[in-house]
Order: C-alpha cells, then structure tokens, then sequence
C-alpha cells in the first residue's frame, strides 16, 4: 500500500476496507475494535458485582467534598444525592436488579470559571475510586476527523482504568465549554458542527458500544487484528458500554441570564408583582428551565439527557481566603512541599494570605487566580532559596505585596548570617596561626567581607583562601617581632588582596623603626619552625 500521497482519509477508508476482509474483526456497519490499551487486562471477563461496591449516603459524600471544596452549598448537596442515586443504581444493575425505566443522573453545571466544578467531580470520582477524565467540548467535531471523536473519551476512560473495561463502564466523563456546541445562531458562533457534536454526545449518554480501539487508530486496529489472528478469532472485539458512565457537563453560559431574564419579564407583564429585575444572576440562572436551553441552543433530546442542574456560584475574596486556608487541597499546601524539599520551611501569616486571596479576586478567574497569584510571588523565592541557607522564611502581607523587595531582603539577612559565620571562620583561622606561631592576626571588619566576596568569587572556602593567601605570614611577621616586639597584626582589605606586597612593606619598615634590630635582614627561618624556636 503506499502512503505517501494518501489523506489520513483516503488512508482509514483503505485500512477499513482492507479490513473487512478479515472474518470475525465486527467491520460491518460499526469500526472493528479488540481489546483495551492496558496491559494484562481481561475485557472478555464478565463484570462482577463484587468488583463494584457503594455503600455511601448522601450525607457522607458531602462531607468528604467539604473537606476539600469550600462553599458551593447547594451543588454539594445536589451532586451527594445524584451520585448516590446513580451508583445504587449501577450495584443493583450488576445485581442484576436494575430497573428498567431508571433515568439516569446525569448533570449540568452553570458557572463561572474556576468555581470548583470540575474540583467537586473529581473529588467525587476519587472518594468512589471510579475513573474520571475531563474534556472541552470545543475540541470535539461532527466526523472525529478534525479535532477528536466524542468515543475517545470513553476509550480515554478505559485508559484511566488501565484498561479494566467494568470500571471503565463505571467512570465519569467530564465535557467543560457544553456552551460552546449550543447551536442557536448568533449565541455562540459555532452552529451546525455543534448540532452535530451534541447528537453524537447524546448517544454515549443514552446507551451504545464504543469499541475500544479508536477506527483511525491504525496501528491500534492493526494490533489488533494480529492478535485476533493469533487466537484463530475467537475472542470478540472488546467494547465499553456506556450505560453506567456518569456524565457530567459544564459551562458559563454566557447570555443565558438574559434569555431566562426575558422570559420572566414576560410572564410578569401586567401583574404589579417583583419583576425578576430585582433578582439576582444566581436567582436567575436558578431558575433557568428545559425551554431557555432549548433557545440558548441545545437539542431538546440533548437537555433532556441532563437531569440534575446545579449552579455554582462565583467566589468572594473571602472565599478565596477560607480556600487557602482550609482546603485540603489548598496551594498553600504544594508550596509548603515545594520549599520543604529543600529543607525550608515555609510559614504562610494570615494577613499573607488574605493579601494573596485579595489579588487572586482581581485575577477574575476564581480560585485559579490563587495560582496565578502565588506563582508569581513565589517564583523568584523559589529559584533563589535553595541554593542559600536560609530554612525558614515567613509570608507576611509585605511579601505578596513586593516580593521583589522581600526576597533581597531576606538574602540580606541570611548574608548578615553567613558573615556571622565566615567571620568565625576567620578568628578560627586566626587563633589557629597564633597557637602554631604565637602572633595574632587582627583582621578588619572590611577584610573579612573583602575574605568572603573573594571565596565566593572563586568557589572556595574562606577557611581555605585564608591558608592560601597568608601561608608565608608566619616568616615575615617572625622577623619583624624580632625588629620591634610587635605581637598584634592587623590585616586590611588591602593585605587579603595584595598580602605579599603588604608583608613585605611591613617588614622593610620593621627595619627602619626606632628600637628595630640594626642587624641587615637575614634569611627568613626555615618553614614549620616552632613560634618559640624563633628567638
Ligand atoms: P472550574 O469551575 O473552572 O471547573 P476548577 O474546579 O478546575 O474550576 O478549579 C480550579 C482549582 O481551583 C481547583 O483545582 C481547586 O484547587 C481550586 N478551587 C476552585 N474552586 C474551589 C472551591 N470552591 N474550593 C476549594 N478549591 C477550589
């Protein structure tokens, strides 16, 4: 076959019908498919009921999403009761009790953006341990050709399963941006694909085999027909059932608050009663019915396929505050992680965080903004902490405000420290010369900073530099004790960076001082000698 010149089309429609060929691969009106991604998995298994287990009440689902989610009252106690009533319904199914006119709860969600819808699913998804993947809606076209297929996000949930096609069958499909395939002209830009995406959507909600290898994955379909033939056919291509597959999906819905505004304009019309001007965008959204989406835009099968509505609420700077302080899942918690690798340990002031939650609410993106917020104060800290050594640093209302001042600031400090410190190792030095040669050196303040630029400079100790560069000292300070009885020696800056021109000066002058020795210099005593032996 060749390939070059072929259109990914021309290639699948080639594949399929070459395909066909094969007997048992189920290429007739459906995409063949074999089994799932994952290694060592067994889709032929019958699903279990023992494989499944669910024995929450709503009540303690929201417990565990107020651990983690804070306010969003109303969409925590909505989503506690639909995700019971849904996987009650799944362990009776696989009881094999199911009832035959069960609708299930699938769910929209209105808000804005980074409100934690996606955070409360997941959070649900995790407490039931059942797989979770998320899309854009957008991402999605009619044919699958351009952009991807709606059937690839069951294949993906199979992937999160690790290829288990009975949890996968239980998973939860998250589609954000479900605004953005409303078809009604002129709301959103996008029309007829959207119909399209949203009919294609609506199969997988209701009931439908998807196969488990995608048709344009050719080398999937290939593998699978190798292993197909190495088995003699017989084990039928692997397919999910999306019956028990949660699906929830969300979106702003911008101008959908005026479309249901209207409505109940109208039907206030002659009646002296509160118009719905006085309500609120929540009390509005609240009251949004099958009708004001079938207007915005979405297939009435569609809508319908989405029972449960929640509408999650914009959050307050002191929202964003108790998130911060009181999730579980809160930011500060990774940066606290983030800076203890390194040893360091942060401490987050209240008054540092309500000035972050404050700056997050101008962001206008929720509790995203937190992130956006923190990176950019912390990013600097996090470059330069590691490589000093400072251990624990504290995040005050002044350090969100200016960390580019704070975080010199804080260096300072630790540099304040570590001369401390190098200034220490200096006297060491010092004493150490005096108990091996019985004179003191006395270093300036300017000296040992002028110690410490330059072993930084080289990447050597202090200690060492110190070795290196007074390590004739001994002899030259010998000769001038003998000239004048001088004991104390204090060292400049200028002696650490010239300290052979200085010795020598200081000797040569040793000679010309009153009470000096009138004897002409002789050589210098041999190295090692004793301070004693001097004399
Ligand atoms: P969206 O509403 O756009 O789906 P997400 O749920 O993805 O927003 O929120 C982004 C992140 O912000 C979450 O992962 C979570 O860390 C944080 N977050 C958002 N809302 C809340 C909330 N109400 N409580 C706690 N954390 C939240």
């Amino acid at each position: 076959m060749q390939m070059g010149p072929l259109t990914p089309e021309d290639l699948q429609r080639r594949m399929q019908e070459w395909m066909r060929q094969w007997p048992g691969m189920g290429l007739g009106a459906r995409p063949a498919a074999a089994e799932p991604a994952g290694e060592g998995a067994d889709p032929a298994e019958e699903p279990k009921a023992a494989a499944f287990q669910f024995d929450y009440r709503p009540k303690e689902v929201k417990a565990h999403l107020d651990r983690f989610v804070i306010r969003q009252e109303e969409a925590k106690r909505v989503l506690s009761v639909a995700l019971c009533d849904h996987y009650h319904q799944v362990r009776l199914a696989l009881a094999g009790q199911e009832q035959a006119q069960y609708a299930k709860q699938n769910i929209l969600l209105i808000g804005p953006t980074g409100v934690g819808k996606t955070y409360l699913i997941r959070s649900l998804a995790d407490l039931i341990g059942v797989p979770f993947v998320k899309a854009d809606a957008t991402k999605f076209s009619e044919t699958g050709y351009v952009g991807g297929d709606v059937e690839d996000l069951v294949r993906d949930l199979l992937r999160r399963a690790d290829g288990d096609v009975t949890r996968a069958q239980h998973g939860i499909i998250y589609i954000d941006e479900i605004d953005k395939i409303a078809a009604a002209a002129g709301m959103t830009g996008r029309d007829v694909s959207g119909r399209g995406v949203q009919i294609n959507l609506l199969k997988l909600m209701e009931e439908t085999e998807v196969p488990s290898r995608a048709p344009n994955d050719l080398a999937g379909q290939l593998q699978a027909m190798m292993e197909m033939t190495q088995r003699g056919g017989r084990r039928p291509p692997a397919t999910i059932n999306t019956r028990h597959i949660l699906f929830v999906v969300s979106g702003a819905f911008d101008g959908l608050e005026a479309l249901v505004r209207r409505r109940l304009r109208e039907a206030v019309v002659g009646f002296a009663a509160r118009g719905p001007a006085s309500l609120t965008s929540e009390q509005v959204l609240g009251q949004a019915r099958t009708r004001d989406f079938i207007e915005y835009g979405f297939e009435p099968e569609f809508i319908g396929r989405l029972p449960v509505r929640v509408y999650c609420h914009p959050l307050t700077t002191d929202d964003l505050f108790q998130i911060l302080q009181s999730s579980e899942g809160s930011i500060i918690r990774q940066y606290e992680q983030t800076f203890g690798a390194y040893g360091i340990e942060v401490l987050f002031q209240e008054e540092g965080l309500r000035r972050i939650a404050e700056r997050a609410a101008g962001e206008q993106t929720g509790a995203r903004g937190l992130m956006t917020v923190c990176e950019r104060v912390f990013r600097d800290f996090k470059f330069e902490l590691p490589s000093t050594g400072i251990r624990r640093f504290s995040v005050t209302r002044e350090l969100v405000d200016e960390p580019e001042r704070a975080l010199p600031a804080l260096l300072a400090s630790q540099q304040v420290q570590e001369q401390q410190l190098a200034r220490q190792v200096v006297e060491e030095f010092a004493d150490r010369f005096e108990r091996s040669h019985g004179l003191r050196l006395a270093f300036t303040p300017a000296a040992i900073e002028r110690l410490i630029a330059r072993a930084d400079e080289q990447g050597v100790s202090v200690r060492d530099l110190c070795a290196e560069r007074f390590r004739d000292y001994q002899f030259g300070l010998r000769l001038i004790a003998r000239n004048t009885g001088q004991q104390r020696f204090e060292v400049d800056a200028d002696a650490v960076e010239r300290p052979d021109r200085v010795l020598s000066d200081w000797v040569v002058a040793s000679y010309r001082q009153p009470g000096a020795s009138p004897a002409a210099p002789g050589p210098p005593p041999a190295a090692g000698d004793a301070p004693e032996s001097t004399d």
